[in-house]
């Protein structure tokens, strides 16, 4: 089964990903999460993607879909897979489409979130990251036991600038 998620940021695709993730046996693919995992292990799409990054300019489609491809075929994905953040325009849904065509796969279905405009405000501008270990909270839905810290590794949480309520 291949489900697409899509929504804005905080309309809750990554949560929603992974209960879907966990009933349906198959990975949650998250473009944010494999361009990362490229970066750092220097694959060749993922020295490409840097490049942009470092200069903040937006990684190109073809980059992007070349990674997400290479994950859909990936092993653990032969059932299918959640893809969380992708495709993210028409051009990214015409390639999504030709690949799985040439895997003899198809999208099952494509569930769109939609969240109050208040309420993704609210759910954005209370996310928190530690600095040091990327661990996540939230200061209402999921609160680290000490105020300011990080419940993993002691470290300091904060916001980023992306989660600030002018920025959303
Ligand atoms: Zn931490």
């Amino acid at each position: 089964m291949n489900i697409i998620l899509l929504g804005a940021p905080g309309a809750g695709k990554g949560t929603q990903g992974k209960n879907l993730s966990e009933r349906f046996g198959i990975p949650q693919i998250s473009t944010g999460d494999i361009l990362r995992a490229n970066v750092r292990n220097k694959t060749q799409l993922g020295l490409q993607a840097r490049e942009y990054m470092d200069r903040g300019a937006l990684v190109p489609d073809e980059i992007v879909v070349g990674m997400v491809v290479d994950r859909i075929k990936e092993d653990d994905a032969r059932n299918g897979s959640i893809l969380d953040g992708f495709p993210r325009n028409i051009a990214q849904a015409r390639a999504l489409e030709a690949t799985l065509d040439s895997l003899g796969k198809k999208i099952d279905a494509v569930i769109g979130m939609e969240v109050d405009r208040k309420e993704l405000v609210r759910r954005l501008s209370g996310r928190r990251v530690c600095r040091k270990c990327g661990a996540s909270y939230h200061v209402i839905f999921n609160p680290p036991v000490n105020i300011g810290m990080c419940d993993s590794c002691g470290s300091d949480i904060y916001q980023r600038d992306d989660d600030k309520e002018e920025t959303i």
